[in-house]
């Protein structure tokens, strides 16, 4: 999608610190990290939100889930624990849209919910 910060992302048209590809998933170092891990886990393919997602598109969640598992592995917080989080829409907070899932840990994570 020709304005979509993470379309330009995935593109190498805006730099970021990659951490896992595939041909389905694309993930990368969050700016501002939240905690000593936070990586962003996104699909190639533009849905634009949690809401978006379709009985057609829904194949990438799973990938997106394998991945992450492999990511917290890979990044040594799969033993501790960590949490993964994705915000839909104004009430959910989500500034960026673009389908993302936050993986959050390397600490022990506040127990909230909102
Ligand atoms: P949201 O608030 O939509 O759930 O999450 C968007 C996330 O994208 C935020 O945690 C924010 O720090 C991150 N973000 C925004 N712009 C950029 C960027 O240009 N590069 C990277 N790596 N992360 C970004
Ligand atoms: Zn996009």
């Amino acid at each position: 999608m020709a304005d979509c910060l993470f379309c330009k992302i995935i593109s190498g048209e805006i730099p970021s610190t990659k951490v896992y590809e595939d041909e389905f998933v694309y993930a990368f170092k969050d700016i501002n990290p939240l905690a000593p891990v936070h990586i962003l886990v996104i699909p190639k393919e533009h849905i634009s939100g949690a809401s978006e997602i379709t009985a057609e598109n829904s194949g990438v969640v799973s990938k997106i889930f394998e991945a992450a598992a492999k990511i917290a592995k890979e990044q040594g917080i799969a033993g501790e624990g960590f949490r993964i989080v994705t915000n839909c829409g104004e009430n959910g907070c989500q500034s960026v849209h673009h389908l993302h899932f936050h993986i959050l840990g390397g600490r022990k994570l506040e127990v909230t919910m909102g």
